[in-house]
């Protein structure tokens, strides 16, 4: 079995030299555990903290060790009575042909639904955090102007079509390439910017128009763009504080937002949140997610990347951009 592990930690952009493929013998089952062949893994903007050797929110990698991250693959052996062979199963140990692990550990999910990927995109993770954002954090209303950064990656593409299902007044995206944008206008945002095009703020009130500003800002990136949010929020606007991606390669502190004392006058609410405390909206969101695609109301797209030696190319990509939806790695 192969496996990637972290040979270095990146010091600003992650280079790959960082990473190294290691053959390994996979390892005896116990009482309770399954073997799980993978079949695709994630790579994901918040690995890029894990690799640097600080404490955050969650622990960052061991060095010489395997990363780890969403994974989901095919139960190909079991030493326990809840999971059996063939059983398609998503769980914590990626970034590897081969996981062994407790069979609590792992989610069972109905492989009719969907391929495996989604369920590491607009049926998982990324389409949680996408929707308990929206809904919860931002406290979401029918009605509501709303803004995402981050709009044509997985979390914001489907922030976008969600609000929409759900009765937005008028969505806008901002995304880092006119292709991007296109594909934006694509999936029914009303308006979307090129934030290379200049500064964020005028690009945001160009896409707004004079004296129209936005309910709920969903932040992915952080920055010159959350101050741009700031600036054209309505009074008791809500931010829901999801990413701050510009800032996560940087060696030095983020000099923007610079405005956030407009958030007194205002009566902002920015709320930070963190996906794995809204867990009890999974069954909700599932529900509501199936039916959202089965009618055609969210698309969401995929950027595949085959072969578990090209997964640490897949996360540089990811952090330059080169998505549209959810990056994933199949291991064939
Ligand atoms: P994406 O699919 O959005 O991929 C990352 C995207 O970020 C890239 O495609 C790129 O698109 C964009 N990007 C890179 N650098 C910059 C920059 N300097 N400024 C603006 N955009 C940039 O990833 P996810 O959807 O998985 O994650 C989106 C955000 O949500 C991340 O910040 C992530 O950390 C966060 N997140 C938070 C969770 C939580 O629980 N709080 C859970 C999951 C994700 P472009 O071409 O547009 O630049």
């Amino acid at each position: 079995s192969r496996e990637i592990q972290l040979a270095s930690r990146p010091h600003g952009w992650p280079v790959p030299e960082n990473f190294r493929l290691v053959e390994k013998p996979v390892p005896e089952l116990g009482d309770g555990q399954v073997l799980v062949r993978n079949l695709a893994m994630s790579v994901d903007p918040y690995m890029r903290g894990r690799m640097n050797d600080a404490r955050s929110y969650s622990a960052p990698f061991a060095l010489d060790a395997a990363l780890d991250g969403g994974a989901v693959g095919e139960v190909v052996a079991s030493r326990s009575d809840g999971r059996k062979e063939g059983d398609v199963v998503v769980h914590g140990l990626g970034w590897r042909d081969y996981a062994v692990l407790p069979a609590t550990a792992t989610r069972k999910v109905d492989p009719s639904l969907a391929p495996p990927t989604a369920f590491l995109g607009a049926l998982g993770m990324t389409g949680l955090t996408a929707y308990a954002g929206l809904t919860r954090v931002a406290a979401f209303t029918p009605g509501d102007a709303v803004f995402v950064s981050g709009a044509a990656g997985a979390v914001g593409s489907l922030v976008g079509q969600i609000a929409k299902a759900l009765g937005a007044g008028r969505v806008v995206g901002s995304a880092g390439s006119p292709e991007k944008v296109a594909h934006l206008l694509g999936l029914g945002f009303d308006a979307a910017f090129n934030y290379h095009d200049g500064p964020a703020k005028q690009l945001l009130r160009g896409v707004l128009g004079e004296g129209s500003g936005i309910d709920v800002y969903f932040d992915n990136v952080g920055g010159e763009q959350l101050e741009a949010a700031i600036a054209v929020m309505n009074p008791f606007g809500r931010i829901a504080l999801c990413g701050a991606i510009s800032a996560y390669n940087s060696t030095e502190a983020p000099t923007a937002p610079r405005n956030l004392a407009t958030a007194i006058g205002k009566q902002l609410t920015l709320r930070g949140f963190l996906v794995g405390s809204h867990q009890d909206l999974a069954g909700e969101f599932a529900a509501k997610m199936a039916g959202w695609l089965a009618a055609g109301t969210v698309r969401f797209d995929e950027t595949v990347v085959a072969g578990l030696e090209n997964a640490p190319h897949a996360f540089l990509e990811l952090m330059r951009g080169a998505n549209t939806g959810k990056m994933v790695v199949t291991l064939p």
